[in-house]
């Protein structure tokens, strides 16, 4: 049977956080489902169209790779998936406690799904996508944390702001 996981995350946008994680996904799993988890009390900067695509773009190289969106549980859609298993990254100790607490309560609501930790190289520890749009906002060079597809973006969304 086909060992499958789910890696849900905002991607707003994607880093080379995240593909790190999803490369190491891939060495454990048959199928990695990176899913846009659509958050209504979130104001994000990239529409969920604008981050499937720019995830798209991203991750073309990993054929063990598909992207979706949801809206809900995530434990449901890793069920309607068959997922085993939600793949979280861990960067610091400052993502533990909402990590775990998530991760216990997603067991509370689903029992036979998996929450799996992963740590990204350590060059990619102190980035997430909030500091990107940041340095994104004051033009600053975000090519080194992010795939080209997402500076493009970057500077789009930016270049018309004050
Ligand atoms: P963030 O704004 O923190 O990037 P996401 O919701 O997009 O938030 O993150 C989805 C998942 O990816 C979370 O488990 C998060 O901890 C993880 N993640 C985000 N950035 C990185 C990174 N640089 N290295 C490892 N994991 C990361």
């Amino acid at each position: 049977m086909k060992k499958i996981c789910v890696y849900p995350g905002t991607f707003d946008p994607v880093t080379n956080g995240h593909i790190d994680i999803v490369q190491r996904a891939c060495e454990l799993f048959d199928e990695v489902i990176v899913t846009v988890a659509v958050n209504p009390s979130k104001d994000p900067m990239f529409t969920v169209e604008e981050r499937l695509n720019l995830l798209k773009e991203s991750l073309k190289d990993f054929s063990s790779v598909k992207i979706d969106s949801f809206n809900g549980l995530i434990v449901e859609h890793a069920h309607s998936l068959n997922a085993a298993a939600i793949i979280r990254g861990l960067r610091a100790v400052s993502d533990f406690e909402f990590e775990f607490q998530m991760a216990l309560m997603n067991r509370k609501l689903a029992d036979d799904i998996t929450t799996v930790f992963l740590m990204p190289n350590e060059k990619y520890t102190y980035l997430n996508s909030t500091i990107i749009r940041g340095l994104a906002r004051f033009k600053a060079d975000v090519s080194e944390f992010v795939p080209e597809a997402v500076q493009k973006a970057l500077q789009e969304k930016v270049k018309n702001r004050k």
